[in-house]
């Protein structure tokens, strides 16, 4: 899921200073999961809000909601005619969802109130970490279920650097190599072979931006650029 981080208080208020009426739209998704940015998350913000402002004997009027995804139009499309009455938005979504709601709600300013972060895991509640950069060319396949671009800080696709000692890293010694790591993964699997493998070059071509997937299926209704 894609991890993000809410944006501090201060911020937030700042971006909004000159506004009288703000909607802070809310995601029930991945920054509902992380807690940056669900239904929960948008009524601390609108309370925080009113809060300050109030001691600063200023007036703001806040309308609050929360979508099933912003990164999507099924959900956004009904929030078009809600938004218009506001002079400002805040989004809690993810910078993805952010783009998407002012896409369709060209008039109002947006503000973000969260950083994104990146796709990684919910180990624990409030414990998230890193696990894919999106690289469009996925490895694990070949290295035990291990990510080489995002769990070695030098992202090495064919094995270990000089640095690595008794196993752990030398950008972060805390953590074991993430070399170490495919090699006992593959091990495991009795697929020590995978090691010897030497990878191509990554496809860099391919990362350039912004990315577009069209699904095979739907080619023909798309068009057919990659
Ligand atoms: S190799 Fe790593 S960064 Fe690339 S798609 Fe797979 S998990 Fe993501
Ligand atoms: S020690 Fe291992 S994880 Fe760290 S940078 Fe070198 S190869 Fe990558």
């Amino acid at each position: 899921m894609i991890i993000a981080e809410r944006k501090p208080f201060a911020e937030i208020k700042a971006m909004v200073a000159p506004y009288k009426k703000i909607l802070i739209v809310g995601c029930g998704t991945c920054v509902a999961v992380c807690l940056a940015g669900g239904e929960k998350e948008v009524g601390l913000l609108a309370s925080q809000l009113k809060l300050a402002l109030g001691l600063e004997d200023k007036r703001l009027e806040i309308g609050e909601i929360t979508v099933e995804r912003q990164c999507d139009l099924e959900f956004l499309r009904p929030l078009c005619d809600f938004t218009a009455d506001y002079e400002a938005i805040i989004s809690m979504a993810c910078g993805a969802g952010v783009q998407f709601l002012k896409q369709l709600c060209s008039l109002q300013p947006i503000f973000p109130a969260v950083n994104t972060t990146f796709i990684g895991v919910n180990n624990e509640v409030g414990y998230y970490t890193e696990r894919c950069r999106a690289c469009h060319n996925c490895y694990l396949g070949i290295t035990g279920g291990v990510c080489p671009v995002t769990m070695c800080p030098k992202g090495l696709l064919n094995g270990p650097c000089g640095g690595t000692v008794d196993g752990h890293c030398e950008v972060d010694p805390e953590r074991e190599c993430a070399w170490s790591k495919i090699y006992h993964r593959l091990e495991l699997e009795g697929r020590l072979d995978n090691i010897r493998q030497i990878l191509p070059m990554h496809p860099h071509d391919r990362c350039t931006s912004p990315g577009t997937v069209i699904h095979p299926a739907y080619k023909r209704r798309y068009g057919t650029h990659e």
